[in-house]
């Protein structure tokens, strides 16, 4: 085939297959004009998602009429002079309009506060025609019908509807955090309207916004931070650690205004919470960066969400920085320190295999009747230290004092007894050993034959629930439990669409969920395995987690994701109080179970001390 020049159309539709890639990248373009265009009213109207129609109507400078050609014509600009360098307004490529209206119904009606009336101009797959005059206010009003009706291969790749109509929302959301002195609404037949008055300038009016789009209670959980290295000015906001959530979505970061998706940025926020938050959890933070614009190149990509920073070192510390001082000032970072060289000796449970117990022990131990049987509570040495009465020394004498720690010590000593009678020796055997006291709630404390090894229950549950709830998805539904009254949890629009779109997947689980109007999900069933669970947590958590990987990932990966949460829920919660044959039997169970020796986020499950490594660390050897 010979070498011709492409069609501008087809110049345009290419250019559009990087800008446009579905209708919230529409509305991405023609919000970021109108601020451009210094408007402080901006009014987004959608229908089917913004597929059949998206309305952006502003208030700012509109376009002479003699321009309103060039402005739907490609390379076309009002924001940049000669240097590629200086960007200075959200646009600057001149590619926006005229990739729209390549592939859509596109007009634009627009009027300058100086001109006596309006002027339309229209872009139908290409085609142009106008400009014709048009009654309107000042302003501009671009308006787009049925997108991508001209490149049919690309709108089979949109989602339904909803999903859409919610991607809208999430852009605007996110736009108007870097502008709260412009006032923002967005309204049509496919969604409930939203409405986001503006608020003042400075710290307080960007408080304000922020908590307009993430909620009330952001104020009270987060620490304001300003921080400033060689030109670089950091503002915004830090979540405490506390108010965390299952996915990143709620970090945003701004460069000069214009929302980024920086993945420089988002590993110096993690990097900053790496002490205080768990590794499966993500902070809620809001970052403005301001700088120089010939410091950063934001021409990375056409949709320009991607920025290069000239000194990426300078950033990640400045963030990392403040993000620390902030949290440290507030009295809320965890101290980890001292406990380090005494946990040098532990070695980490996940280290080694578990060796497989001998036939034999596991079979008497997994017999939990025999170990039923000869339970006895008021002699176990397992019996709850919490429920003695605590000897008092407020205000007593001290013989007194003497009496009660005498008694006190008569206790342990009947519970050594006790407890050395009934460990039996096989246990001491198996790798795991036998358990011989639960502390804090939370931890199992056994003994091995040459070892002490402390368990997290909660972890260690989790890991062997997660890994059932695996296996049983492979083979057949999970067996599920009918709530007698269904649970009603609210969630946003956009949450409940996700979680409806994966109710099949869900129910697989045991998990039976169904829309209850547009702004909640009522749960029919949950999941056996389970037991007793927080119901709402676990269906906002599931919805964080299908958002965060319904895009990106594969059906797989979420199934796993959903596994993992579920499996978070239903374990033995950190505070619950096991029976000795209910902390044995975990301990074979999780002898029996590959991997086990760490939990779903890659902690460990347990840690062992040797000991060999006690006796060093009482300066015996
Ligand atoms: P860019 O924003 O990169 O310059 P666009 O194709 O989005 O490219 O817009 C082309 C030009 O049209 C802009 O440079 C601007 O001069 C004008 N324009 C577009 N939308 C508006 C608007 N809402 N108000 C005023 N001018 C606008
Ligand atoms: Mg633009």
């Amino acid at each position: 085939m010979a070498i011709k020049q492409l069609t501008e159309t087809i110049i345009n539709q290419i250019a559009a297959g990087e800008v446009i890639e579905r209708p919230a990248s529409v509305v991405k373009e023609l919000v970021e004009n109108a601020i451009d265009a210094g408007a402080t009213r901006i009014e987004v109207v959608t229908a089917g998602g913004g597929k059949n129609l998206i309305r952006i109507t502003d208030n700012g400078s509109g376009i002479p009429s003699d321009e309103l050609t060039l402005a739907v014509s490609r390379h076309c600009t009002s924001k940049l002079t000669d240097d590629v360098h200086d960007i200075r307004a959200l646009g600057f490529r001149g590619e926006a309009l005229p990739s729209i209206g390549s592939v859509s119904r596109l007009s634009v009606k627009s009027r300058t506060p100086q001109a006596d009336s309006g002027f339309e101009i229209s872009v139908h797959g290409g085609r142009m025609e106008g400009p014709r005059p048009t009654g309107m206010n000042a302003g501009t009003i671009a308006e787009v019908r049925d997108l991508f009706f001209a490149t049919p291969a690309r709108l089979k790749f949109m989602k339904t509807d909803r999903a859409e109509a919610s991607a809208i929302s999430d852009i605007v959301k996110r736009v108007a955090i870097a502008f709260p002195h412009i006032r923002f609404s967005l309204a049509g037949s496919d969604r409930t309207p939203l409405e986001l008055a503006a608020t003042g300038v400075g710290s307080a009016g960007m408080l304000d916004r922020i908590s307009q789009v993430l909620g009330k209670e952001f104020p009270e959980n987060a620490i304001a931070i300003d921080a400033e290295r060689d030109g670089v000015r950091l503002t915004g906001f830090a979540g405490i650690p506390a108010f965390n959530r299952a996915n990143s979505l709620h970090q945003f970061a701004y460069v000069n205004g214009r929302p980024v998706r920086d993945k420089q940025i988002w590993g110096a926020i993690r990097g900053a919470y790496a002490d205080v938050i768990s590794r499966d959890r993500h902070p809620v933070v809001v970052l403005f960066l301001n700088l120089d614009p010939a410091l950063v190149d934001v021409n990375v990509h056409p949709a320009k969400a991607d920025v290069r920073f000239r000194d990426p070192g300078l950033v990640r510390g400045l963030i990392v920085g403040a993000i620390r001082q902030a949290l440290g000032q507030s009295g809320i970072r965890a101290a980890t320190s001292g406990a380090e060289a005494m946990l040098q000796s532990f070695r980490l449970g996940g280290a080694q295999p578990l060796r497989p117990a001998p036939a034999a022990q596991a079979s008497r131990w997994q017999d939990s009747a025999a170990v039923n049987q000869n339970y006895n509570v008021q002699q176990s040495a397992f019996r709850p230290f919490e429920q003695e009465q605590a000897p008092s020394y407020a205000g007593n004498g001290l013989a007194e004092a003497a009496r009660s720690f005498l008694s006190e010590s008569e206790v342990l000593a009947t519970d050594t007894r006790a407890s050395t009678a009934e460990v039996p020796q096989a246990l001491l055997a198996s790798p795991l050993g036998a358990a011989r006291a639960q502390i804090h709630a939370n931890y199992i404390v056994s003994q091995t034959e040459d070892s002490l090894i402390i368990v997290d229950q909660h972890a260690a549950h989790e890991r062997l629930v997660y890994e059932a709830l695996k296996n049983a998805l492979h083979s057949r539904p999970l067996p599920a439990q009918m709530l007698l009254i269904p649970e009603i949890v609210d969630l946003p629009e956009e949450d409940v669409e996700r979680l409806v779109a994966h109710a099949e997947t869900l129910s697989r689980f045991g998990l039976g969920v169904e829309a209850f109007g547009p702004g909640a999900v009522a749960v029919r069933e949950t999941p056996s395995m389970l037991g007793e669970i927080d119901t709402q947590q676990l269906i906002r958590d599931l919805a964080d987690e299908i958002a965060e990987h319904d895009t990106s990932d594969g059906l797989k990966a979420i199934l796993d994701h959903v596994a993992a949460t579920m499996a978070c829920h239903g374990s033995v919660r950190s505070g619950r109080r096991l029976k000795p044959d209910e902390m044995n039997a975990l301990l074979r169970q999780m002898e029996d179970t590959p991997g086990s020796g760490t939990c779903n986020h890659g902690r460990p499950t347990y840690i062992e001390l040797k000991l060999s490594d006690i006796e060093r660390l009482f300066g015996r050897r």
